[in-house]
């Protein structure tokens, strides 16, 4: 039994049309980009390429795209770097953000920085009047995610820039679980910076960008060479480089049948779920379809006549069956702790201790979501069984 991977909110397969273009920068093209001669040369020449390919895809302009080790840099120099040089203290961010957001932040309030973290609503995302309220005149830079990995959800990121703008406050955009999914022009968002990650939309691990608009400044956090304009030294990883512009290319090719599919696995997913376990969950996902990304279904199990389901056997025997799926990030998933963004969105603990995150992909099948429906139905019947035995 080949295994149903439902989890590609936490990585995606290398598509192989991406690793074959990533192939040459392994051996025959292997030069470092900072050397004088012909193999130096021809690997700044495809870095520079790949950036003129990204930034257009993008709607940016070249020197406006920085490569980094992906979508945790990315974010973790937005936030520190960003508002380190925009020479005001005061950070906004939501308690439902990526870790990679979140840490930084919390880091700065520790060592006495004035910090925000607003608290989203019950669909996992920060409304534009929360943020127009805690908005200061020493308000430097704000952080939300285009969507939430666990449950989702998209912010209303154009809006918020409106806001930021009138302020001359900084935003960032971590839209690492957007980035392959959805066309992103950084014209139509407005936003200053933005934080995408290649192993999210087929591309390698390891290889991420940033978006920092021309005329922000930004204090490096890695220091060394005068890579990337001075804003991340060190040698740069061409092959990764190389796979993620592909892997972007072909996101932005394919993507509208991408999303066409999988949004229709979304309802296949819902209307399978509402039939055989009505009642029995908590949809932690938005159910309009305006409202978030079609790939990610969050469900939370509530315990019934006072049995609380053990959230993390849950998965194991999932995967037992065949069936792989995390119970919210990558990182929480086997910790016992409930999800940081369902308790932010207000989920009892004992409902969101036991949760399943689906999250869907391109190469993803009816037949996998009705055999996933099948398992999960099953599975939760035997569990049921056990503790009330
Ligand atoms: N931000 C979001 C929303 C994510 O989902 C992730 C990965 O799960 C990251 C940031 C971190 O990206 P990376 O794994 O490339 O460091």
């Amino acid at each position: 039994m080949t295994a149903i991977y439902l989890d590609h909110a936490a990585t995606t397969p290398v598509d192989p049309r991406v690793k074959e273009a990533m192939l040459p920068y392994f051996d025959l093209e292997y030069g470092n980009p900072s050397s004088v001669h012909r193999l130096g040369r021809k690997a700044r020449f495809v870095i520079e390429e790949c950036r003129e390919r990204v930034a257009a895809l993008i709607g940016a302009e070249p020197s406006e795209v920085i490569f980094t080790s992906g979508g945790t840099e990315s974010d973790n120099l937005a936030v520190r770097g960003g508002l380190m040089a925009s020479g005001r203290p005061h950070g906004v961010t939501s308690a439902a953000e990526h870790e990679a957001v979140l840490r930084p932040f919390q880091r700065l309030g520790r060592r006495g920085e004035p910090v925000t973290v607003l608290r989203p609503a019950g669909n996992g995302s920060v409304s534009v009047r929360q943020l127009e309220e805690v908005l200061q005149p020493e308000t430097g830079l704000v952080s939300f995610m285009h969507a939430n990995n666990e449950v989702g959800t998209l912010s209303p990121i154009a809006e918020m820039v409106e806001l930021c703008r009138r302020n001359g406050t900084l935003m960032h955009t971590d839209a690492v679980q957007t980035a392959g999914l959805m066309p992103l022009d950084v014209g139509e968002l407005g936003v200053d910076l933005m934080s995408a990650s290649a192993h999210k939309f087929y591309g390698p691990k390891g290889a991420g960008l940033l978006f920092i608009r021309s005329g922000v400044d930004l204090h490096p956090l890695i220091e060394g060479g005068a890579q990337e304009r001075r804003r991340r030294g060190g040698t740069e990883n061409v092959p990764a480089i190389a796979g993620l512009t592909e892997a972007l290319t072909l996101a932005r090719q394919e993507g509208d049948e991408w999303y066409a599919r999988i949004l229709s696995l979304r309802r296949r997913l819902l209307n399978g779920l509402a039939a055989m376990i009505p009642g029995e969950y908590r949809l932690n996902t938005p159910q309009s379809e305006d409202q978030t990304v079609p790939g990610i279904v969050n469900l939370s199990f509530p315990p019934s006549d006072g049995h609380r389901l053990d959230g993390e056997m849950l998965l194991l025997n999932l995967d037992m069956e065949g069936v792989l799926v995390s119970a919210g990030s990558a990182c929480t998933s086997g910790a016992v702790e409930p999800s940081h963004v369902l308790r932010a969105m207000a989920v009892p603990d004992d409902t969101a201790a036991a949760s399943v995150r689906f999250s869907l992909g391109k190469g993803t099948t009816d037949e996998e979501i009705d055999r996933a429906i099948d398992v999960l139905t099953k599975t939760l019947r035997r569990m049921k069984r056990q503790v009330t035995a």
